[in-house]
């Protein structure tokens, strides 16, 4: 055994395997940390310094280090330039050793945006906490606080898309919403909505970022979704039209109507009490026996054949397939659609498995599947069924319930008796008519694949 390097004044050989960096003291003595664990490395004249995030027991992200030293400094630069190379890519398809070496790897810059009144307002506290794994993996962050509602927005739409690799949100699904709304302003939509995004949940409704933490079995912390976009690489999203006769809005998790929808935007009362503030506001809503009346209308999925991905074109204006002319939506559905009429108990679409962080509403859903699931509860439930469903939205038993249905649409449209909003990722949309529609795999995200 070669041994080339010093490690904590020990003699050690260092190799660079397909399952990761072998540390050897000995022929017993043998270490090996997972490519997937590794961060980057950073050579400075004989040291080398290997940064890692491993996880605790409870499954959360840390950071640690390992320093060699060579006396042999080309090693050490080369080390350096092959680890950071394998930190990112897959090593087993990764290109030849010379031409990793030849490739002179160009800073990775990255915006990132934060919502200082997010959640319980500690967003800025939260990036603070995980900023170091981006600097480990050598990207340069610049950060933003968002200053307004509707800040993101205006950063997204002037945004010079050549400046950043991806841009990071630190906040809840509004502030994400935000710059996605921003993108698909701008007259070049088609490219803007192609930029990376990533996400930190440092809101009250983290819906997005659970649902992705879940994909890759990870755990939902902050570290966890910080080493996500970083060891990550672009991902598809879906992302839905959802329009009303005047305004049309591109989301990329959920519509709640009725109950929840009441709960999520009543809510807003109640901010100061973080994700505490659902329940409050769930409880006051249970007890007052409301009910919600409306027609819901779909298009069956087609499971036979897997839905394509959105092609994206120069220029021209996102128009979906599905969906009737909204004026004419009121007196007919398409041929093909199925109709349910209300009173609703329930009524909440996804296209991701968790449109909120607790609560996992469509466990067969995933964020680039094409589908949208409704789940929806078309009759009245005593107050003990509706206590208990909603209990067991948590868990995804609520889909076990023969009052609930889950419903597997590519396109859809509601109409509403009453005039309250409903609310998009969060955001509140008004309208006796809302039609969604998906585009499968629209938008990209900073994940591991999905
Ligand atoms: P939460 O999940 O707690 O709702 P979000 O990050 O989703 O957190 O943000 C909620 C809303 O906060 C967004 O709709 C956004 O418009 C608004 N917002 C962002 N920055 C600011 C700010 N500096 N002041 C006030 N509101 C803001
Ligand atoms: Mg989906």
């Amino acid at each position: 055994m070669s041994k080339q390097w010093e490690h904590a004044g020990c003699s050690v050989s260092l190799k660079l395997l397909d399952n990761g960096i072998q540390i050897a003291w000995d022929e017993e003595d043998v270490e090996v940390t997972s490519w997937r664990d590794v961060l980057g490395a950073t050579a400075k004249e004989s040291e080398l310094t290997i940064d890692l995030s491993p996880y605790n027991k409870h499954g959360q992200r840390f950071l640690e280090n390992i320093v060699v030293c060579s006396q042999d400094k080309a090693l050490v630069k080369r080390y350096e330039a092959l680890i950071c190379y394998y930190a990112r890519h897959d090593f087993i398809n990764a290109l030849p050793e010379e031409e990793i070496l030849t490739k002179i790897e160009v800073e990775r810059k990255c915006l990132v945006l934060i919502n200082p009144v997010g959640g319980t307002g500690n967003a800025l506290k939260m990036f603070k906490q995980v900023k170091g794994i981006f600097k480990a993996a050598r990207i340069n962050a610049i950060v933003k606080l968002t200053e307004h509602a509707g800040h993101a927005t205006e950063l997204a739409m002037e945004l010079d898309l050549k400046l950043y690799e991806f841009v990071v949100c630190v906040g809840g699904d509004g502030l994400l919403s935000e710059v996605v709304q921003g993108l698909m302003k701008r007259k070049d939509w088609s490219d803007a909505i192609q930029l990376p995004l990533g996400i930190i949940p440092g809101g009250s409704g983290n819906g997005l970022a659970k649902s992705m933490i879940k994909h890759v079995k990870e755990e939902f912390y902050p570290e966890n979704c910080a080493y996500l976009i970083v060891k990550g690489s672009p991902q598809p999203i879906d992302m839905m039209t959802t329009r009303n006769e005047t305004e049309t809005f591109i989301s990329f998790l959920s519509l709640a109507w009725a109950f929840i929808a009441d709960v999520d935007l009543d809510s807003e009362t109640y901010r100061f009490l973080g994700g505490l503030r659902f329940t409050v506001s769930a409880v006051a809503k249970v007890l007052s026996r409301k009910r919600w009346y409306g027609t819901v209308s779909y298009l069956p999925a087609d499971n036979a054949s897997s839905v394509s991905q959105y092609q994206h074109k120069d220029g021209t204006v996102l128009t979906p397939n599905f969906l009737p002319p909204i004026q004419k939506a009121k007196d007919s559905v398409p041929k093909g659609w199925k109709t349910i009429k209300g009173p609703f108990s329930f009524f909440w679409a996804t296209s991701a498995a968790y449109p909120s962080s607790d609560c996992y509403l469509a466990p067969q859903a995933h964020i680039n599947d094409g589908y949208i699931y409704i789940v929806v509860v078309p009759e009245n439930v005593s107050l003990l069924t509706q206590a208990k469903l909603l209990l067991s939205l948590e868990t995804g038993k609520h889909v076990e319930y023969p009052q609930v249905q889950v419903i597997k649409t590519r396109a859809y449209q509601l109409h509403r008796d009453d005039s309250e909003y409903v609310s998009v990722d969060g955001e509140r949309l008004s309208g006796s008519t809302i039609q969604v529609e998906i585009h499968r795999g629209l938008g990209r995200i900073m994940s591991l694949p999905l």
